[in-house]
């Protein structure tokens, strides 16, 4: 029998303990700071409304940090309250992430029979490389609402490909550039595809489909798993250089908890964290917050995000629409975003993302006390090659949609600056002794016998999609190395 501790019961961390727990020979222990129901059927209707992201300022079930970002508190975490975006990243990434982590366990070849493992595509699931017997209910709108129609015949006009499946193999793997983009530049072209398409969504029957109703839920009834929730991990326990087990607080009551392993699933801000509060980290920055040195890491630098531009414009209050986004274009390193709801009364919204940036980020702590949030640099606009890119984008938005917008200048990108919500690399996967290295290709944190990272924090390169399908993809093939 094998005692696991999992930190998390977020997008990650739901497919981590419903996999390990299939074999009763693993015990897991799952401790989740946000609230959990005893059941799929007890989740609020609001919640699971994929039209609607219950992250505004009454919102109870989100973590916030300063300039606008948050991250789910409560089963399912993030990926129960986000936009439902269900996308693969093209070849290039895994790529790029298998080089990095000195490992073919991230190739584009490799990943793809998880990825296709995990689907139940309703529109494309019996093409190469997509599944239909998966967990994730994965489906593209059918009736588009009229903001996403006139986006998508703009595209068209422009030249753009219609990419029929943006989760399509032939597109992803290959890496062949299927459209043509006017006013192209050449020079930050990478090898992926252009074209616009409908968005894969992991919805089913006008439902979100997150990982706790699609994973963690379906495995609940196992004797060997308990999930207990409203319950936060405060610190790592550490004999020597071997995780023994948590310390954790619930409400005034405070209690550890042991085990044979710590699988760490808080996701890419409180993981890092959650290791630096232990005192794995930056050695200036545990000496400076009087936090006991246990293992001198790079956590928390070079961290990556997807910054994003929001063209507002006025128009009709969109209606007809059950999800924030039915369309994407993308562009190079650019995806265009026309968002379904308003932001604000009489104007539209056409968000800009920049989805492999040059600038990195850095998370640290101001205080050892874990109820004082993070402080997260995103490293946004910093680097010239992303202004330039960012301008180019806003530019070819207000084009494509015929919208006024004054000079694009840098000034104008500051003042319309917003975030994707997508950071990761805080903890990113590399070889022993390289630089950046904080887990080897595993998970497993270089230099502390038992501790596993697993959630969006490992991934050591920026993705040029949103995240959810690649988490969940990770966790997945993370889980699987420790299952013995
Ligand atoms: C508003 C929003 C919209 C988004 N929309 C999309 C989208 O449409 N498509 C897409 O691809 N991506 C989207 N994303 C990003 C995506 O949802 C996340 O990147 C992804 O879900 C992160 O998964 P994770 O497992 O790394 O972390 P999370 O899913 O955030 O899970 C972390 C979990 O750990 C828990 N936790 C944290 N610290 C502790 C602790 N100390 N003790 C106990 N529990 C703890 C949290 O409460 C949470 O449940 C969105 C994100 C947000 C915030």
């Amino acid at each position: 029998m094998t005692d696991t501790i999992i930190v998390g019961a977020g997008s990650a961390g739901c497919v981590v303990a419903a996999r390990l727990s299939a074999d009763p020979v693993h015990r897991v222990l799952v401790f989740e700071s946000g609230p959990v129901w005893a059941s799929a059927a007890a989740i609020p209707a609001r919640l699971l409304d994929p039209g609607h992201l219950p992250v505004g300022p009454e919102s109870a079930v989100v973590w916030r940090y300063p300039a606008n970002l948050v991250r789910g508190r409560l089963i399912g975490g993030s990926g129960a309250i986000n936009g439902s975006y269900f996308v693969r990243p093209p070849a290039v990434d895994f790529a790029e992430w298998s080089a990095a982590a000195g490992s073919r366990l991230w190739s584009a070849e490799a990943v793809l029979p998880v990825f296709a493992a995990l689907e139940a595509d309703r529109d494309f699931g019996t093409a190469p490389g997509h599944g239909t017997h998966g967990p994730v209910p994965v489906q593209r709108t059918t009736e588009p609402a009229p903001v996403s129609v006139e986006f998508a015949t703009a595209c068209a006009a422009s030249g753009f490909a219609e990419i029929a499946d943006l989760n399509a193999v032939s597109v992803n793997q290959a890496g062949v550039r299927r459209g043509q983009a006017p006013d192209r530049n050449s020079a930050a072209a990478t090898e992926v595809d252009d074209g616009f398409g409908r968005v894969p969504l992991a919805v089913s029957d006008g439902r979100r489909a997150g990982p706790a109703r699609t994973h963690l839920y379906p495995a609940l009834a196992r004797a060997n798993l308990t999930v207990t929730g409203g319950t936060t991990v405060s610190r790592l326990l550490l004999r020597g250089s071997r995780v023994v087990g948590v310390r954790w607080q619930r409400g005034r009551e405070r209690g550890t908890a042991f085990a044979d392993r710590v699988i760490v699933c808080a996701g890419a801000i409180e993981s890092a964290a959650l290791l630096i509060r232990s005192g794995i980290g930056p050695e200036p920055l545990l000496r400076a917050l009087g936090i006991p040195v246990v293992l001198p890491a790079p956590v928390g630098a070079g961290c990556t995000d997807h910054p994003e531009i929001g063209l507002e414009y006025p128009g009709a209050t969109p209606t007809g629409s059950t999800v924030p986004l039915e369309y994407v274009l993308e562009w190079d390193d650019l995806e265009l975003r026309p968002y379904t709801p308003a932001f604000s009364p009489g104007l539209r919204r056409l968000g800009v993302a920049l989805m492999a940036p040059a600038g990195r980020g850095q998370l640290t702590l101001v205080s050892a006390d874990p109820a004082v949030p993070a402080r997260i640099d995103q490293g946004y606009l910093r680097e010239r090659r992303d202004r330039e890119r960012l301008r180019t984008g806003a530019r070819a938005a207000a084009e494509l949609l015929r919208v006024r917008t004054g000079a694009i200048d840098d000034a104008w990108l500051r003042a319309n600056l917003g975030t994707s919500q997508h950071l990761s690399g805080t903890c990113p996967m590399g070889p022993a002794g390289a630089e950046r290295a904080v887990v080897d290709d595993c998970g497993r944190v270089h230099g502390i016998e038992g501790l596993i990272v697993a959630d969006l924090s490992v991934v050591p390169v920026p993705i040029r999609r949103g995240p959810q399908a690649t988490v969940l993809m990770l966790a997945a093939v993370i889980a699987d190395r420790h299952t013995v």
